[in-house]
């Protein structure tokens, strides 16, 4: 069996799409999440569900007897990941699973990201854990970018302070892919890929796609991080979230999710979808 933490949320419901596409039964995979009428679908599929809150370590008391191994698609909501994560490590330790797989942060041990530090403290509870283990460490999600298009299909303008920065980003199903692949083939215990897309753009690439696909013309602004605050603003987000927001697009100026190895592609076994049709998606 094969169990799956965040499996109501999106990435884990395309994992579980790419495990079944790859010929694993729906009862060898056990579903845990929190949503009930999520979990209620998933079972409706012929999966075998469990409702696990890792908030909650009783929760977890059981829940992975029997399971060989586990994905653990890293929490939802920062700040609290640390404890939620070790939650499931130590389920996992305490089932004797014989594989623990974690979805982590590009370049975890040394990335800028503001986001890293709590991936970073996972990785290093799942090595001393001592289970065989093998980190995912993605790189940006292309979706993160939807709210930006819609703004470029409303104003013909894409505004940030990312500058000439550049992202990798691949979308959620080709992350999940690889999450199966590791899940169902052999030979991924001990390693860390870096998974990011093939092509690492610049935003004034996102606008130039943008343009094509949505046939109206697109510019990019580069804005100060000081402009891009008083935006952010204006637009009723909240002093403590634009800032985090602006870390992490100085965090993208400084090139911290650039990097384009290629190990996503290498997995899948095709390359990663280019960010215009992505795009295209979101246009129809
Ligand atoms: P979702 O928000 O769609 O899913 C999060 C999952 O975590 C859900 O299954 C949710 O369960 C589960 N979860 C959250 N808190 C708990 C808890 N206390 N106990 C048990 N389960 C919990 O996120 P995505 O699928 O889009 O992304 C997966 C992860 O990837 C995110 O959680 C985040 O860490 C990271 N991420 C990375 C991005 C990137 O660009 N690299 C972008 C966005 C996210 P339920 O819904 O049942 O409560």
């Amino acid at each position: 069996t094969i169990a799956i933490f965040g499996a109501t949320g999106q990435l884990g419901g395309l994992v579980i799409d790419s495990l079944i596409g790859r010929g694993v039964a729906p009862g060898d995979v056990l579903a845990l999440g929190r949503n009930q009428d999520r979990l209620a679908e998933l079972a409706g599929r012929g999966l075998r569900t469990a409702r696990v809150d890792l908030n909650d370590a009783a929760t977890t008391a059981g829940v992975l007897d029997g399971v060989e191994k586990v994905l653990l698609i890293s929490m939802s909501e920062p700040g609290r990941r640390v404890a939620q994560h070790a939650n499931a490590i130590e389920a996992a330790r305490d089932a004797g699973v014989s594989h623990l797989v974690y979805t982590s942060v590009l370049n975890a041990p040394t990335t800028v990201l503001a986001l890293a530090p709590e991936h970073r403290a996972t990785e290093e509870l799942i090595t001393a854990s001592g289970l065989p283990t093998t980190f995912l460490r993605h790189g940006w999600y292309t979706e993160n970018h939807r709210q930006e298009f819609d703004a470029a299909r409303q104003t013909g303008v894409v505004a940030n302070s990312v500058g000439s920065g550049r992202i990798a980003s691949a979308p959620r199903r080709d992350y999940a892919e690889a999450a199966a692949v590791v899940l169902s083939t052999p030979g991924h215990e001990g390693k860390a890929y870096e998974l990011s897309g093939d092509r690492a753009w610049t935003y004034t690439e996102f606008a130039a796609a943008s343009q094509e696909v949505l046939e109206t013309p697109v510019r990019y602004e580069v804005l100060t991080p000081e402009e891009e605050q008083k935006q952010l603003i204006g637009l009723g987000i909240d002093e403590v979230t634009a800032g985090f927001l602006g870390t992490l697009n100085a965090n993208m100026r400084d090139g911290a999710l650039a990097p384009a190895p290629g190990e996503l592609s290498k997995l899948i076994g095709r390359p990663t979808e280019p960010l215009i049709e992505t795009m295209r998606s979101w246009a129809r």
